[in-house]
């Protein structure tokens, strides 16, 4: 850092890496990038940062990056490089094409999370206001989807309740399938502050993560369960506050509707539910788990953060319900220190999901069902918006393959990688006429596009992030393209392209329409953003300042509603073929598919994925440290190298998915939350036996 000595000037701008979205000074030596230094005065992370954002600009940089729009006729002929009109008119007469040979509902688009919040609003006004359906859907619907539904059912929105000041205030910490040390660490590292304060942590998750034990932290409980019965821990929870009657009976009956609690707290009484009953099925010794109730119940401030480990499941939503019904039993909601967080994993899937990305919802949450919000924005945007609902993700594929789906414009999203069961999703690409993959890299679903658009990355435009605490935080233009245009520009060029005849010249535009169409975001601009730095949402008349914590007076929905969660059983099962569960993560260095880690300095740490094994698993199958292991599912299978660890639970394996080669999702199954097919990432019965190697 004294080589690089004082730079010439500095631009502060947003990690587009996790959730946390730290802020930080891109520090510039003439038009040179030269380091990012976490900024001291960003509200999400107040000067701190992780080895990710520091070292994000690698990949901005990178030579792989492509700078030329690419077309082809079909996926295997060679790409050609043209300038971007021909990729653009090429691109819009072929959708069009579609359009007219298979019906209007025969094309879609998926956004991105990585993408500004202007960006996924353009995006999503493309397909209702220029392909004329509502066939968007977006990375959230394979991570917090379910989130979406089970907060939207309780509290009335999809959103965590708490900044993340409020952990300063609380007295119990409750993490469920969250890794915060490695998949959100800046909050981590928040987190642990509190408690090495004296705060109490209670960890739901299958492996013995860092949280559990480390330097001066040490979780009061640790509640094991067997991946995929999430559903049964959370209600065996409440079992034990209703039954040794630890709930909130004022805050309920203030709060909440006492009829609905009355039919919740007969079910979870029920004997079956109690966690004597549900040992068997969860593997997590009753006494501890009586023991974490009690401490959740009653050792003050109460606050629950979540990950995917909940969400990503057969009964993802129920989970996220079961959860929300937790702290409105025991009044956890509404103040400093409590309320129900999920960690969101990517920079801005809060925001993707707030500027309408989903298939059934326009900006701000409003179904598209709803006449009044539809004559809005079909006001506003001078077309008509379809009533109907259009496709998610997993029935874009299936539709592909059907043959009914013919068009996809993919935006920062490499779904060959990311979704589950890649030879379906192999195959529904390869059934479709024309695949846009708009992206930084030749990413691997790259290989069924024909046409390809060069991305910009997070240091080339302005816009705005929302993180998890609902922030939205500037993202300012730090170099300019290197592709020639910023995201939002090269969807306004497609969208005109069809025929829209959009003329915006600045993001900030796109957040005034923004503004007037989407009330949680009435009263925000980028002139308050440069005012004030940052805002949380609902930021209006109401809330001027915007809202660090929700759900004070009441809930957004008005009262809190309890929803019994039956446990029901995922349909992956183990047996003789298949005896082992395997379940994924994350780690601290890389980032997702590591499309951009693997390109950064970061790719020195954690150069492959490995696959975690008990010592008495391994020992049954003669594996060794660092041998070559195939791990087979009835999906498929694929090759890495074992790491033996204690961290594991007997029975239970787990893997990370930042490496292409190991093309963890090969493995995983096509089964989905039954609310919002969530794909059940974290639960696939799998075999481990030794292995030659790749
Ligand atoms: Fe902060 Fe997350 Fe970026 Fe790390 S990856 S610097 S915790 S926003």
């Amino acid at each position: 850092i004294a080589e690089l000595g004082t730079p010439e000037r500095s631009v502060i701008t947003t990690c587009a890496y996790c959730g946390v979205g730290c802020s930080f000074k891109a520090e510039l030596n003439g038009d040179e990038l030269v380091r990012m230094v976490p900024y001291k005065h960003g509200k999400a992370n107040r000067g701190h940062s992780c080895v990710k954002g520091r070292f994000a600009y690698g990949y901005a940089n990178h030579g792989d990056r492509i700078l030329k729009p690419m077309i082809r006729d079909s996926i295997d002929q060679p790409w050609q490089e043209v300038e971007w009109d021909e990729a653009l008119s090429f691109a819009a007469s072929r959708m069009r094409g579609l359009q007219e040979k298979y019906g209007q509902q025969s094309i879609g688009v998926i956004t991105s999370s990585r993408c500004t919040n202007e960006e996924t609003y353009l995006v999503q006004k493309l397909t209702r206001a220029v392909f004329g359906n509502n066939n968007t859907d977006t990375c959230a619907r394979v991570c917090h989807s379910p989130t979406g539904y089970g907060l939207g059912q309780t509290y009335g929105t999809s959103a965590g309740t708490q900044d993340f000041d409020s952990v300063e205030q609380s007295d119990v910490v409750m993490v469920i399938g969250a890794n915060p040390t490695d998949g959100h660490p800046v909050f981590a590292s928040r987190l642990k502050k509190r408690l090495r304060q004296g705060a109490k942590l209670i960890v739901v998750d299958p492996r013995r993560i860092d949280l559990v034990k480390s330097a001066h932290i040490a979780a009061e409980h640790h509640l094991p369960l067997r991946p995929g019965t999430n559903v049964a821990v959370v209600t065996a929870l409440a079992h034990v506050i209703v039954t040794e009657g630890l709930y909130d009976e004022t805050f309920i009956h203030e709060r909440c509707d006492w009829a609905e609690f009355k039919e919740y707290m007969e079910f979870v009484s029920d004997p079956r539910h109690s966690p004597e009953a549900t040992a068997l099925l969860t593997g997590v010794d009753p006494q501890t788990l009586r023991e974490a109730a009690r401490l959740y119940a009653t050792g003050g401030n109460g606050a629950i953060y979540y990950g995917l480990g909940v969400t990503e499941h057969s009964q993802g939503s129920t989970t996220v319900i079961g959860i929300a019904n937790l702290a409105m039993m025991t009044g956890n909601i509404g103040r400093e220190g409590v309320g129900v967080n999920p960690l969101r994993g990517q920079n801005n899937v809060q925001g993707s999901c707030d500027m309408g990305s989903f298939p059934h919802e326009l900006p701000g949450y409003r179904h598209v069902k709803n006449a009044e919000v539809r004559d809005l924005f079909a006001e506003v945007w001078g077309v008509p918006i379809d009533p109907e609902p259009g496709l998610r993700i997993p029935n874009m594929l299936d539709a592909a393959v059907e043959g009914t789906f013919k068009g996809l414009y993919c935006q920062g999203e490499d779904i060959l990688q990311s979704d589950p069961d890649t030879k379906h999703v192999a195959a529904g690409l390869a059934a479709m006429e024309c695949v846009i993959v708009h992206d930084l890299f030749l990413n691997e679903t790259a290989n069924y596009a024909h046409v390809f658009l060069p991305g910009s990355s997070f240091l080339e435009k302005d816009g705005t992030f929302t993180n998890a605490e609902r922030r939205i935080n500037r993202v300012r233009k730090v170099m300019a393209p290197r592709n020639g245009y910023a995201d939002w520009e090269i969807t306004q060029l497609l969208a005109n392209a069809m025929g829209a005849g959009w003329h915006y010249t600045h993001p900030t535009q796109i957040m005034d329409e923004i503004a007037a169409t989407t009330p949680s975001f009435s009263g925000v601009s980028y002139e308050l953003l440069e005012r004030v730095g940052s805002v949380q949402w609902p930021c209006n008349e109401d809330h001027p300042d915007g809202t660090p914590m929700m759900h004070v007076d009441g809930f957004m929905r008005g009262k809190g509603k309890f929803i019994v969660t039956e446990y029901v059983a995922t349909d992956e099962k183990t047996g003789p073929r298949f005896p082992l569960l395997l379940t994924t993560g994350r780690i601290l260095s890389q980032y997702n598919v590591g499309a951009q880690t693997r390109r950064t300095d970061n790719s020195v740490w954690h150069p492959e994925d490995v696959l975690e094994i008990h010592p008495h698993d391994a020992e049954l199958r003669g594996i060794k440290d660092n041998d070559w292991l195939k791990l087979a599912s009835r999906s498929g299978e694929t090759t890495l190298r074992a790491k033996i660890s204690e961290r594991m639970s007997p029975g239970v394996v787990y893997t990370t998915f930042h490496h292409p080669d190991t093309q963890a999702n090969v493995i995983t199954t096509d089964y989905s939350d039954w609310a919002t097919n969530c794909p059940e990432y974290k639960v696939t019965a799998v075999q481990v036996s030794l292995s030659n190697g790749p």
